[in-house]
């Protein structure tokens, strides 16, 4: 046959995911951890994986480090479910709790996964836009409207906490008054928890329409390796098993989740570094001519610019690649810079200041 049948019909509005990841001397632009994982650690994988039976199906639900992540957290194992990164999570979200008939609320600009999977799997997207003229926050009012009540139409949503890419948390007495008045699953998507160093974990027992996600991506420098979990109510980790793929967390990940996980505390001086560098990065922008940088409790920073599209152009001729939202709806004008080593970070700052200068002197 030299033709094949149209795919499923929404699919003709989807653009494949795109990291725009690209050759650069320094990446700057996914929000990885800079360093790699240590060595003392990197042998401790090795050691163990030389164990993994390659042959044998790998255990469904990782029970190792699905217990060694509950006990951490103060849990049972059936409150916790690992998954193939954070992303896969994301998406049985979308197929248990989505789907034809279906309301996901989501508030942009935000991580762009969630619409994407809500729209796949045929759910309605709700919108209500964050206020970009004040930090991106969310229209508190608005989504509680949306929400509240067992009429309400929404059936799920996602708050990035902090949001990628804007960078502030939304606050837990929002979200606490959201959980107590919607019975609509809230997944509290903390990423970046390790770098907030806030959870709503503390509010877990009390709603049982309560999810949170984390990811070994970020502050566990393991976004090559394919790890998240989430936290959340037997009952609704019972709903995630019955989407989710039997064997989606190979044997090899898991061994290595377990060794990093054993030795997370070695992360901790690293996430310190990040964090300070951060700071430092704020204030070295806001004295950049034309830059307006936003607050973050992460490990980036949006920055708002004139001429942001050919700022892009100049740091990555200079091998700085970070990430480009400046045509992206509700961010224009915008850069994301993910925190790097000191020395990625001075060559970004340095780069970026030239840029500017340069322009005013124009
Ligand atoms: C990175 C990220 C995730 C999860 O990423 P994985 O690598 O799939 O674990 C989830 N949510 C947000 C907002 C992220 O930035």
């Amino acid at each position: 046959m030299d033709r094949v049948r149209q795919s499923a019909p929404q699919l003709a509005q989807i653009i494949p995911y795109d990291p725009k990841y690209i050759p650069a001397e320094a990446y700057m632009s996914a929000n990885e951890n800079p360093h790699d994982v240590d060595e003392d650690v990197r042998r401790a994988i090795e050691r163990r994986i030389k164990n993994v039976e390659l042959n044998r199906y790998p255990d469904p639900l990782a029970n190792e480090l699905r217990d060694a992540i509950a006990e951490a957290n103060g849990l049972d194992r059936d409150w916790v479910l690992i998954g193939n990164g954070g992303d896969e999570l994301l998406f049985d979200t979308a197929l248990a709790w989505g789907g034809p008939g279906r309301t996901f609320l989501n508030m942009p600009p935000t991580f762009s996964v969630y619409e994407a999977n809500a729209r796949l799997l045929n759910t309605t997207v709700l919108e209500v836009p964050r206020d970009r003229e004040n930090e991106y926050a969310i229209d508190e009012e608005r989504v509680l409207e949306l929400m509240s009540g067992p009429t309400s139409e929404v059936d799920f949503t996602i708050i990035s906490n902090p949001n990628n890419p804007t960078g502030l948390m939304t606050s837990f007495e929002f979200l606490e008054k959201l959980l107590a008045s919607t019975d609509a699953l809230v997944m509290v998507d903390e990423a970046y928890f390790e770098f907030s160093r806030q959870t709503m974990r503390p509010h877990l027992e009390a709603h049982k329409n309560l999810v949170i996600l984390r990811t070994f991506s970020k502050a566990f420098s393991l976004a090559g390796v394919r790890l998240g979990y989430i936290l959340a109510h037997p009952e609704v980790i019972d709903e995630y098993k019955k989407v989710r793929q039997p064997y989606s967390v190979d044997a090899v990940s898991q061994a290595i989740g377990s060794v990093v996980y054993e030795h997370r505390s070695t992360f901790v001086p690293a996430i310190d570094e990040i964090i300070s560098e951060r700071d430092r990065m704020y204030e070295a922008l806001r004295v950049i001519p034309g830059v307006m940088p936003y607050k973050s409790q992460s490990n980036w920073l949006l920055f708002k610019m004139t001429d942001a599209g050919q700022a892009w152009e100049a740091l990555y001729e200079a091998g700085v690649l970070v990430r480009d939202f400046s045509s992206a709806p509700g961010l224009e004008g915008t850069l994301r810079v993910s925190v790097g080593t000191k020395e990625q970070n001075d060559r970004f700052l340095l780069c970026l200041r030239d840029f500017a200068l340069r322009k005013q002197e124009d």
